[in-house]
Parts: structure tokens; sequence; C-alpha cells
């Protein structure tokens, strides 16, 4: 294991075993999700150093939002010089909340109104059309306004899915964005942009966690080659920026940051050299990479049973903090760490038992036939690398609460855990009232 793979597990450890010595799991908190911020403004640091080093142009890297839509979290990004990248009304509200400045933010979403583009116009927040009747829709608004923050268009580069069908937005009929190689598309593509000056960006992002490296380049050279041929018919630098997406994938198989943003920036400068040569502005909009290896759920053991010889620990974390490994557990397996009643790594032969969580359905399991120490009722589990996608994005099924979410760090010199609160647990009580507790006799 590299050094910094190893003090991620250490700091982890000594994580859960300060939670659960300062209370995060007593009473009635039988889950807790934990964000290691040093981890965090590492992986930042990390990215904005690739970039620099392979472009001397200005480049925003926006954080996708929807990976972990967490007001202290995107704070903790933006102190690290990190925007937003929003793709509805509430996540541009999240942004706000957190102080992002609108010259930090990029709007994406796939289905915006006319509202949502008004008010990206009014603040100042760049964003990318998706079609052409959103670009008509465009023309309305650019032609009323005095000044108009950058505008782009999202391109399909139709290079191809990665290995999770849901998550690859170049495929051929993906719903995202202008669909390049499809017929006549290319020369309709160049005249929409010399119509309307006011367009300079391009914007690509090719697919998430399953997407190959070498394909995520080849549609950023495909954008790149776009933006060449526009700004050649213009006789003019008009395309200025590219915007490249996010989509580096995540190891969820070891503490290892692998590929690394320094890979990836490497790569690019290699394979689309022009991009890089100082002429584009760039934007990137990483998510699960920035997040994903920072983040833990912590859960308490209620019942260690046997059924059909099959040992398994019912926990309190399922498809509620974990719902893609649920749903799809070949796509999304996550490691899971045992720990006992203490929050003391669990030692002892390992013995191939499922973990399941809370939920009234079979498939409600966050690991099956996982070779691990044996669980006994009481110990603690900790599903890991779900920073980014897992317990920021609840899923409310069987009415179970949202987990408290607390960032924590080694403070002093004697390494002592302390935590801060990003989210407060869910209650009972607000339960109730967002399952309309004020309208109970509605319906009689
Ligand atoms: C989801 C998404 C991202 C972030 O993807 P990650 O895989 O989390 O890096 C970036 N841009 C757009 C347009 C997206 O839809």
């Amino acid at each position: 294991m590299t050094l910094e793979g190893h003090e991620r597990a250490r700091r982890r450890d000594a994580a859960v075993r300060a939670a659960v010595e300062q209370g995060l799991l007593d009473g009635d908190q039988l889950v807790a999700a934990l964000l290691d911020t040093a981890g965090i403004r590492a992986s930042a640091a990390a990215l904005r150093a690739a970039f620099a080093a392979v472009t001397d142009a200005p480049v925003l890297h926006a954080f996708a939002v929807k990976a972990a839509p967490l007001v202290p979290v995107l704070t903790l990004l933006h102190a690290e010089g990190i925007g937003a990248e929003v793709a509805s009304p509430g996540e541009l509200a999240l942004a706000r909340a957190a102080g992002i400045p609108p010259e930090r933010t990029v709007l994406d979403s796939p289905a915006k109104t006319v509202a949502e583009l008004r008010e990206a116009l009014a603040l100042g927040i760049a964003l990318n059309a998706d079609n052409a009747q959103e670009v008509a829709r465009l023309d309305g608004l650019v032609a009323g306004a005095t000044a108009v923050p950058p505008l782009g268009l999202r391109v399909n580069a139709q290079v191809g899915g990665g290995t999770i069908g849901a998550l690859s937005t170049a495929t051929a009929t993906s719903k995202f964005g202008f669909a390049l190689r499809d017929e006549g598309a290319r020369k309709a593509l160049v005249g929409l942009c010399l119509d309307r000056p006011w367009l300079t960006r391009l914007h690509t992002h090719s697919g998430s966690q399953g997407v190959p490296l070498a394909r995520m380049v080849a549609g950023v050279r495909e954008v790149y080659e776009l933006a060449e041929e526009i700004n050649t018919a213009a006789g003019r630098q008009q395309i200025d920026t590219v915007d490249i997406g996010g989509g580096l994938p995540v190891n969820f198989g070891s503490d290892e940051e692998t590929p690394s943003y320094e890979e990836y920036a490497r790569l690019l400068k290699a394979e689309v050299p022009g991009l890089l040569d100082g002429r584009y502005g760039l934007v990137t909009e990483f998510g699960r990479s920035l997040l994903a290896k920072h983040g833990l759920i912590l859960a308490r053991v209620e019942y260690a049973k046997v059924s059909g010889g099959r040992p398994i620990a019912l926990t309190h974390a399922g498809v509620q903090v974990a719902t893609r490994t649920v749903y799809d557990p070949g796509s999304w397996p996550l490691r899971i760490a045992a720990y006992d009643g203490a929050g003391l790594p669990k030692t002892g032969p390992d013995v191939v038992q499922d973990v399941a969580g809370p939920a009234c359905f079979a498939g409600d399991l966050l690991a099956r036939e996982r070779a691990l120490p044996l669980l006994a009722a009481g110990d603690v589990v900790a599903a890991l690398d779900t920073g980014a996608y897992y317990f920021s994005n609840h899923y409310g099924y069987n009415s179970l609460p949202r987990p408290g979410v607390y960032g924590f760090r080694e403070t002093g010199a004697d390494g002592q855990v302390s935590f801060a609160t990003v989210r407060e647990a869910q209650t009972a009580a607000e339960i109730v009232a967002e399952s309309g507790g004020a309208h109970r006799d509605a319906l009689l």
C-alpha cells in the first residue's frame, strides 16, 4: 500500500473508534456517516495541482453537487478553490447557501425551464444548453439582456459507453446533449454557433464510474476538434473554453486513489495537446473522485443469525444509504470493515457471511458472502468509500431516517479526533411531517 493509502486507513480506524467513544452511535443513532476532511482537502489540492501542471490557462474546477449535496461540503470545497456544477434549482440553492459565487458555478441540467434559464442569466451563472429547443429559448432571453454569462453547448461525442449502462452518457442514443455523429449534426452545430456569437463554450461529459480513461479522453478530443472547427469557420476564437465534465473512475477495491487526477491530466496533455496549449480555458466537473474515498457509513449490528447455514449480520445500514449497491450489487460492490462494539478493528478468522440492512426486502444486503471476522450483535460495520452518491443521496424506503453526517479531523499533537456536524440525523417527527402529517384528514 502507498503511504497515502495507509494514512487514510489509519485515520479511518481512529475516527471509528472516536465515533463510538464519543457516542455517535448511541441511543437511537444506529447509523452515522463520517467524512474525512483532511482527505477531501487533499483530493481538492491534487485536482488543482494536476491541471495547473498541464496548462497555464484558467481552469474552473466545479464539483458536481449531486455527488454530495451537503452545504458544509460545498463550503469546504470552495475554501479549497473548487466551485460547483449544479443540475437543478435545489442544487443551485445549495451552492448559493454555501457561498459559492455565480462565476464559480456552472448549470448543466438537461431539462432547464425558461424560469431556470432566466434566473441563471440574471445571476450570471454559466450554463450549457442541452439541445436546439433550449438554444431557441436562450435566443429570446439573450436578446433582451445587457450582459450574459458564458453560455455553451453540451455535446455528446457518441464515443460509446462504459461498463455501467445507467451512467454512460456518450452512447449513440444517450439523452444528453447534441449528438455529434448523427447525420448532418456536425454541420448544423457549427452553423448554430456561427449564428450566435454569444456561444463561447463546448461541454462534454462521457459518463461516470465505469468509463475507461481512454474513452473519456476520446470524448474530450472530439469536442476539442469541434471547437477548432468552429473557431476556424468563425475566423476568430469564438469558443474560448471547453468544459470536460467529470467521470474520473474511483477504485472501490482498496485504499488507493487510482486512477489519479495527475494521470488523467497527463493523458489529456499527451492526447489532446492543443486543448492545453493555453488557448482554451477549462472547466472540470468531478464529483465521485473528489469525495468517494473520504466517506464511510457506520452501523451497529443489531442481531447475528444463521439461515440455511449462512451467517447473517443484521445491521441498520442498507438500501436507504447504499441504494446503488443494494439494487445493482454487481456494479457497485462496497468494501466492508468490521469493528467490535468499542470501535476497534475486529480480528479473528474470516467467515463467509452476509451483511444485511434493515429494510423489508430480501435484496437489502450491503455485502453477500463476504469473508470477514464473524460479526456479533453490538459490533460496528463500516461501508467504505461511500463519500459520494451514498449516504448523501438518501433513499426514503421503509421511512428509514437520513443518518447524521459528521466531518472528522485530527486536532493537536495527540491526534485527538474531533467531529463537526454536517447534517443532523432525521427525526421520526420530521419523517411524519414530510409524509403529510399536517394533512392527516385530507382524504376523509
Ligand atoms: C454526474 C455528472 C458529473 C460528475 O460525474 P462524476 O462521475 O461524479 O465525476 C459531471 N458532469 C455532469 C454533466 C454530470 O452529469
